[in-house]
């Protein structure tokens, strides 16, 4: 047995091997040291292997998908090594020592599961595989619950952010290739070609050229092909279900690079979770492929005011048809997860109960539609919606007529092909009731028979049928001529056969058997219809979905007044009465409430400075307009009272760095590293919000580079922008910076007091109250004092020399430094090219080195 475990081991490589053994699987050796200890279960030991015990530990089979679920969690991969063959076969086969052949059905791991227990029901489970063709990184992204397939490509330096977007949860990459995420699984090279990857896609989906689906460049194909070769492995040859693949074109949607994301908290909060986060502030869904709906178009906003305006006209309809949404909401609540079920049921692991799923849900679906189609005023975007929820009518008729209505999770067990579909099983069925009737009247027969009103016929799985008697009267069934043939003797009972028992549970196990393999036969059958037509149920279920998210949306408008966007295409933003989902939902859970403000941007007023107290609300105010923006362009109303929405191209937001502490590299240096990207990306078109930037170094290089960045920005990128500093000296960049304003968050001393009122208005901020929000946070008296002190010395020493930013306003205006160095740069240029090096001697070259070095230090 050993041998064939470690042969399987061997195959299943860095997986855990849960090995089949009756009703259990077990994991030895290191396996069951790992899976032990993560799934806190006993340790124990079987046999000897090299002369040491070897360690094994087991769970059973029954409630293998909790383990499973809880190992996967951990970060574990895991081969499932099954009997492929049942022990009487291995007799036949071997003689009666010989070994039930196993062999590893699956491989299980985070990014190809499809059962319902392992997945999270509100999000989308990403598979992805990226490698590098030519200098381009192509990305392949499924989720194999539902077949969405996306291929994209980017620039190396794009990679982070893009990966970021798709959030997968198993990556795949080329062995070997240096570029690799840290967090990639490393596949051979080879799985990674272009031609394969078309091949194979073209294969899969019954075309001769892919030209239909979309323009795919090789870096896409070579990714796609790795990705592909990956399910292959891990679904040992049986390939889940896989749609066509969309190619994701750049610049279709607002891009955000990782850094930006995890500080917007779009998917996650930052303690981790959906708790606090924006996707949770909005989603109303009432159906979990409604949800991950919501959480990818969160993730990729849209840069084209049509197809936003498409969206929003959706809303807007619903958020105005209350009943009408309210009906909606409700179908929408009882319907099950078609996309998922679809998924397990091309995959292989369908059940009964996800083929009654499948009908369940495209006969609502088709309801849905009727009951739409009703409707005149419909938005463009339903119209095209539409078509999809129908269009399954022969396979909904021929699923009802052939299931029960609610079938089961188990096949085993039979019973869910409806009476009436099948006059041969239900003749199985009548002969198996009747002989089970007969058995009930067997059992009043022998009672009489005997005298003994105890006597019962039981069941159970060792025995099949059989008489069971007290002990006591266990004799006046043992003569020889009593007709019961003796079974068994327990403690307390004694059991018997009969003649007339054996034959009708004959005709029950016969009939049972015969009826087990009809209702079989049709599921495959029923299978066979539902992967047919998978292209089409997914659609179904992508536009269920769809309506899903916009009546979600609907109804979070309407319960927290939010507005109707406006979207336009200019580099503009005005916001009247903003505020922020989260901070004002944490509000609200508290009775307080949240102070709405305004923003607005433009060209000739692009830039804000906005100063204040700490606490007083300036990082509050940045995200909600970098949110209202997100939120705009992914099609939802905001909250704000109204709004205007210039398309941005590129989202940043950026936080000092001693706000996120718990990263690992030195926070100083991971805050530079974020605004290097900014000044090298942001356009025009961007919106950009930073928040605090210089505050991980002391005082002057904080205040320097703050200063430099936001001349940068203005005068560079030219973008939109809120910079939120409590450098009160910045506000001089007022004087030579044409399109920047300056804005503060209003506090107040009362009663020796400060009150925070998080209002924003225009103009510098008088003081910077460090003292004040220092006494509110309750630092000790004498402390206070003793500070109050040490910055009456600091103040009066800065007065005397012109303060901190003194003669900073003699510096050349930015953009006039930046043109000096560039005509220095061009009259060293011209020198060069004026050399003929040919014809220079040794000693010439060196003379002139010392002259170039001398005037360059000068
Ligand atoms: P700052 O960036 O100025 O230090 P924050 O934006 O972090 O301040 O806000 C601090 C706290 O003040 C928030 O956690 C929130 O509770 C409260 N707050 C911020 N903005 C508002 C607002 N507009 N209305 C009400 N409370 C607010």
């Amino acid at each position: 047995m050993m041998a064939q475990y470690l042969a399987l081991k061997a195959e299943a490589e860095d997986c855990l091997l849960f090995y089949r053994m009756g009703d259990f699987f077990e994991l030895f050796f290191d396996d069951a040291r790992t899976a032990a200890q993560v799934l806190d279960i006993a340790l124990t030991s079987r046999g000897e292997h090299a002369g040491a015990p070897i360690p094994m530990c087991g769970v059973p089979v029954h409630s293998a998908e909790s383990y499973l679920a809880r190992l996967i969690k951990a970060g574990c991969r895991v081969a499932i090594a099954e009997q492929v063959e049942t022990p009487e076969e291995a007799k036949k086969r071997g003689g009666s020592k010989a070994l039930v052949a196993r062999d590893i059905v699956r491989f299980v791991t985070a990014g190809t599961l499809t059962e319902e227990a392992l997945l999270e029901p509100r999000r989308a489970n990403v598979l992805a595989a990226v490698c590098e063709v030519r200098g381009q990184v192509g990305i392949a992204a499924c989720d194999i619950s539902t077949g969405r397939m996306e291929l994209e490509e980017c620039t190396p330096e794009r990679m982070g952010a893009a990966l970021a977007r798709l959030g997968a949860s198993e990556l795949v990459c080329p062995d070997g290739w240096e570029a690799a995420p840290l967090d990639g699984i490393a596949r051979p090279l080879r799985e990674f070609q272009s031609d394969g990857g078309q091949e194979r896609l073209c294969l899969i989906h019954g075309v001769a050229t892919l030209d239909g689906f979309g323009a795919f460049s090789r870096a896409m194909l070579a990714a796609a092909s790795g990705l592909i070769a990956y399910l292959d492995h891990v679904g040992r040859g049986r390939l889940p279900l896989l749609l066509p693949p969309v190619a994701r074109s750049t610049g279709a949607h607002l891009a955000m690079d990782e850094a930006t994301r995890t500080s917007l908290e779009i998917l996650e909060a930052s303690g981790g979770g959906r708790r606090g986060s924006l996707c949770e502030a909005v989603d109303r869904c009432v159906t979990g492929a409604g949800a991950r709906q919501l959480a990818e178009d969160l993730s990729a906003p849209l840069t084209d005011v049509a197809m936003i305006s498409a969206r929003l006209d959706l809303v807007q309809w619903l958020h105005d048809e209350v009943m009408l949404r309210g009906d909606l909401r409700a179908v929408l609540r009882a319907l099950p997860d078609v996309g998922r079920a679809l998924g397990r049921i091309v995959a292989g692991r369908g059940s009964p109960r996800d083929l009654g799923q499948l009908r369940d849900g495209l006969s609502e679906a088709r309801r849905m539609r009727d009951y739409l189609l009703r409707r005149e005023d419909r938005p463009g975007l339903l119209d095209a919606l539409l078509p999809h929820l129908g269009g399954h009518g022969a396979l909904v008729d021929h699923f009802s007529r052939a299931l029960v209505p609610s079938p089961p999770t188990e096949r085993a067990q039979g019973g869910y092909i409806a009476a009436g579909y099948d006059h041969g099983l239900d003749a199985l069925r009548e002969t198996a009731g009747n002989a089970r009737r007969a058995i009930a009247a067997l059992e009043a027969k022998y009672r009489d028979e005997t005298g003994v009103a105890a006597l019962k016929i039981r069941h159970n799985g060792v025995l099949g049928y059989f008489i069971e008697v007290p002990a006591k009267h266990g004799d006046r069934l043992m003569a020889p001529d009593s007709g019961f043939t003796h079974r068994q003797t327990m403690a307390g009972a004694v059991r018997f056969n009969a003649l007339a028992l054996h034959e009708e549970a004959s005709r029950i196990g016969e009939a049972g058997g015969h009826a087990l393999a009809a209702e079989e036969a049709h599921f495959e059958q029923l299978v066979a219809e539902a992967v047919a037509s998978a292209g089409a149920i997914a659609g179904t279920a992508a536009a269920l979905a769809r309506i899903d998210v916009a009546a979600g949306l609907a109804e979070r408008a309407a319960e927290g007044l939010w507005c109707r966007p406006e979207v336009v295409d200019e580099a503009r933003i005005a916001v009247t009465g903003g505020r922020h989902p989260v901070v004002e939902a944490a509000l609200s859970a508290k009775g307080e409430r949240f102070v709405a403000n305004d923003c607005a941007l433009a060209p000739e007023d692009r830039l804000w400075l906005i100063g204040g107290p700490n606490m007083g609300g300036k990082s509050t105010f940045l995200r909600q307009n970098a949110l209202i923006v997100l939120l705009a362009q992914a099609g939802s109303f905001v909250p704000a009272e109204r709004a205007t929405v210039g398309l941005v191209d590129r989202l940043f937001s950026r936080v000092g760095a001693s706000d996120n502490l718990a990263r690992g590299r030195s926070t100083f240096m991971v805050e530079m590293v974020e605004t290097a990207a900014i000044l090298s990306q942001a356009t025009d078109r961007s919106f950009v919000i930073l928040d605090e930037v210089g505050r991980g170094t002391s005082t002057y290089d904080g205040l320097a580079l703050a200063w430099a960045v936001a001349e940068a920005v203005h005068s560079l990128n030219r973008c939109r922008c809120l910079f939120a500093t409590h450098y009160h000296e910045l506000s001089r960049l007022a004087e030579t910076c044409e399109a920047l304003s300056l804005h503060h968050v209003r506090a107040r001393e009362w009663k020796g007091d400060l009150v925070l009122l998080h209002e924003l208005a225009e103009g510098p901020a008088d003081r910077s109250y460090g003292l004040a929000v220092a006494r509110l946070a309750g630092v000790p008296a004498p402390v206070l004092a003793r500070a109050k002190a040490v910055l009456g010395k600091l103040e009066k020493g800065r007065a005397e020399t012109g303060g901190l930013a003194a003669g900073l306003g003699e510096l050349p205006l930015f953009a006039a430094a930046l043109q000096a160095e560039e005509a220095e740069g061009d009259a060293l240029r011209e020198r060069l090219a004026g050399l003929d090096l040919d014809a220079l001697t040794p000693r010439a070259a060196l003379d002139l080195l010392y002259e170039l070095k001398r005037e360059a230090s000068s």
